[in-house]
């Protein structure tokens, strides 16, 4: 069925900030510069940020992407992805004599450090997050005699804690900022002394996304979040948007996947973007709802970012200290 071209009223309303975030941009500048320093092959331990354009278009310059580290022949130079290792993922490349370059974000390097502190003072650490997601596998693993996933109500309701005065809740960078603190308040009505993080977890590139599309949702008939299945954050943003009073919200990895039947009888269209996607993506959509008559775009902006990162410690030093 074709959408009618001249449905009076029709706009899209685009969030800012949406897409890359400091990290992914880092984590992707890292196999770049690993690939035009050592030369393909490269490889990368998981996919280096959860989208499948990047990691596709990594792969045609020559980086190989592996499961685990045993797949990297001795020797080979290997990235570390933006999502974080645990430290037997570390000990296994070096027994292997890998040459390992670390692209975990620094916001992920920083709720490790939560944990190992945590797990110091012997706390046990209840880590709200998504079972099997690289992430907290990474976190988990600095402290597995201390730390519990807690994913679901279930987990919530079925958690045991040593010593209910000495608990803390940590999280997954990516997850819904309102969700995870409706989980906090569980956690704390069943631990009355659950001691909080030291900061926030919840990155400030997911936080950002979330506010962005919460405050275009209200208005929005439609909501079309660009970003992979296995992205966090992107699939968040589909259900921030819905919570925040979007009629419909659907994500897409890119413009081909989009279905017109879902701008039928739509004027409001809002579009975002998880933190691994590339802009191009958006533009693809743009251009695609622009072709059906949706042709007047507004940014809505609610925060500038400014933050980067530097180059992985073992790329800025054969680099001669770019980016530092
Ligand atoms: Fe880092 Fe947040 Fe980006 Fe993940 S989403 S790479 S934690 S800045």
């Amino acid at each position: 069925m074709t959408v009618e071209q001249d449905n009076p009223g029709k706009r899209v309303l685009l969030a800012k900030p949406r897409g890359y975030c400091a990290g992914v941009d880092r984590a992707v500048e890292t196999v770049e510069k690993a690939l035009e320093r050592y030369g393909a092959p490269v490889y990368v331990r998981k996919e280096i940020v959860h989208n499948k354009h990047v990691v596709r278009t990594l792969t045609e310059r020559g980086a190989i992407f592996v499961e685990e580290t045993e797949e990297v022949p001795e020797g080979a130079h290997v990235v570390f992805s933006a999502h974080g290792v645990s430290p037997a993922v570390r000990e296994s490349a070096n027994e292997r004599g890998l040459r390992a370059i670390d692209a975990t974000c620094p916001l992920v390097t920083k709720v490790h450090q939560e944990a190992k502190r945590f797990a110091r003072d012997d706390y046990d650490i209840l880590l709200i997050g998504h079972h099997g997601h690289e992430e907290v596998e990474g976190t988990s693993g600095e402290a597995p005699e201390n730390v519990q996933l807690v994913d679901t109500e279930e987990d919530v309701a079925s958690v045991e804690v040593r010593d209910p005065s000495k608990v803390v809740w940590l999280s997954q960078t990516t997850l819904s900022v309102d969700e995870t603190m409706r989980r906090v308040d569980a956690l704390r009505e069943r631990f009355p002394e659950l001691s909080d993080p030291p900061s926030d977890d919840i990155c400030y590139a997911t936080q950002n996304r979330q506010v962005a599309v919460k405050t275009m949702a209200p208005e929005c008939d439609l909501v079309i979040v660009v970003g992979s299945g296995n992205s966090s954050n992107s699939v968040r943003l589909v259900e921030v948007a819905l919570d925040a009073g979007a009629r419909t919200a659907h994500r897409v990895d890119h413009a081909g996947e989009l279905d017109e039947t879902w701008l039928e009888g739509m004027r409001t269209v809002g579009v975002t973007s998880g933190a691994s996607v590339p802009e191009l993506l958006v533009e693809e959509v743009l251009r695609y709802l622009a072709e059906r008559g949706w042709a007047d775009v507004s940014e809505v902006t609610t925060a500038n970012e400014k933050i980067t990162f530097a180059l992985p410690r073992e790329l800025r030093k054969n680099l001669g200290g770019a980016r530092e």
